[in-house]
């Protein structure tokens, strides 16, 4: 039903005991789904096949559309994004200091810590919210083994500033590519940049395999390693060959990931519609700013900057006040990593070198898209916002 012009007056906001604008909470990340009839005809198969996990057809079919997808020539999928990330870092063998955005998902971090490695909090571009190539260069010390960058909401890192930098002072490069399947640098597809990246399918993911994550590398020797660990370190039935862990994808996860990228292209198409919905009924409404994405972005994420003082009301307050009406708008990645445990006791001061990503974790919001999301939600959306911020001296009154 289209419940457009619902809100008249401030009494008519759900902060303020109206009717909630959505009967049922609208969440930033719902599921990108394939259609049931395919998943269940998977697992069928699965079953069918009795081969439920190691190396089966489902994963060995997966990984190779991954590679397929992004032109990389290894693709090893593994149970969880972190997971991933911890496996590369091992088989890096990385020590000491690694230079990390903090403006991320607390699991870049956590997987540097989780291995004993000290994350060294570095600021971003206020453009893309990705590595500051300048304040990477500054931190960098003779303890400084990595740099392990982001592509936030698909946006690339600076990657070939980065590859400099860690030329010149023999680092390791690698990305966290989570929300970057499909997204490009300089017309390439994301995964082939650094030693190897990282990409995760967990379910709020714009691929999904349940739960899942794969690492990408062009480095023969680099994939044959994260193969060996991923599985024990078993080169054959009893001989182990390496340290390892089990960090194996399972054929159910592998057949919803296939069919979540075979699917891919119509999440994109969705996504961009609804980007585009977003930019025009935003257009109208000062203070709130979309980030610009680039045409060849999977627009996984719909990103805003809201300014206090030309919008009238403080982030905190709209998100607050959109939960109201069960719209879960989402602050993220507030209050950044530096300001979560265990960083803000070990690292009381890492604030001050890192203005931007202060700044931008008072006024970044994330409003819901993804193919659960249609164009009369985004309307309504749209039309409240434009009510919330038309009538933001009163509300700010009446609070
Ligand atoms: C989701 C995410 C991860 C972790 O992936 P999981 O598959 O959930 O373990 C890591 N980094 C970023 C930026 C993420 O968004």
């Amino acid at each position: 039903m289209l419940n457009t012009m619902s809100k008249h007056t401030l009494p008519d906001l759900a902060l303020f005991g109206g009717t909630p604008l959505f009967a049922e909470k609208r969440f930033v990340g719902r599921p990108n789904l394939a259609p049931t009839d395919e998943i269940l005809a998977d697992m069928r198969q699965i079953l069918d096949q009795r081969w439920l996990s190691n190396d089966g057809p489902y994963l060995k079919g997966f990984e190779a559309m991954l590679c397929q997808s992004l032109g990389v020539k290894h693709s090893i999928a593994v149970s969880n994004g972190t997971i991933g990330l911890e496996l590369l870092i091992r088989a890096l063998n990385l020590t000491g200091e690694v230079i990390v955005p903090s403006f991320t998902f607390i699991a870049t971090v956590h997987a540097l810590q989780w291995l004993g490695l000290t994350p060294v909090f570095c600021d971003i571009l206020p453009e893309t919210h990705t590595l500051d190539p300048q304040s990477v260069a500054a931190l960098i010390t003779p303890r400084t083994s990595a740099i392990l960058g982001v592509h936030l909401w698909g946006l690339p890192c600076e990657i070939t500033a980065l590859e400099a930098l860690a030329e010149q002072h023999g680092l390791k490069l690698i990305f966290d590519a989570a929300h970057a399947l499909l997204c490009e640098y300089r017309g390439r597809k994301l995964g082939n940049f650094g030693h190897a990246e990282v990409f995760s399918f967990h379910a709020t993911k714009f691929v999904n395999s349940l739960e899942g994550g794969a690492i990408t590398t062009n480095d023969d020797a680099l994939a044959e390693r994260l193969r060996l660990m991923r599985n024990f370190g078993f080169v054959d039935y009893d001989q182990v060959e390496a340290l390892g862990i089990n960090a194996k994808m399972n054929e159910v996860c592998a057949a919803v990931g296939q069919s979540s990228l075979r699917h891919s292209a119509n999440f994109i198409a969705h996504n961009r519609s609804n980007y585009r919905l977003y930019h025009k009924q935003l257009a109208q409404i000062p203070g709130l700013k979309l980030l610009p994405l680039p045409e060849s972005s999977n627009f996984q994420y719909l990103v805003l900057a809201l300014e206090q003082t030309e919008f009238g009301l403080s982030r905190d307050r709209l998100v607050q006040l959109l939960h109201a009406e069960n719209l879960i708008a989402r602050r993220y990645f507030y209050p950044g990593c530096h300001r979560a445990q265990p960083y803000a006791q070990l690292y009381p001061a890492a604030g001050a070198h890192l203005p931007v990503t202060e700044a931008l974790a008072e006024k970044v919001l994330l409003l819901p898209t993804g193919t659960a999301v249609s164009a009369e939600m985004i309307e309504e959306i749209g039309e409240l916002l434009g009510f919330v911020q038309s009538h933001a001296a009163a509300i700010s009154a009446a609070i």
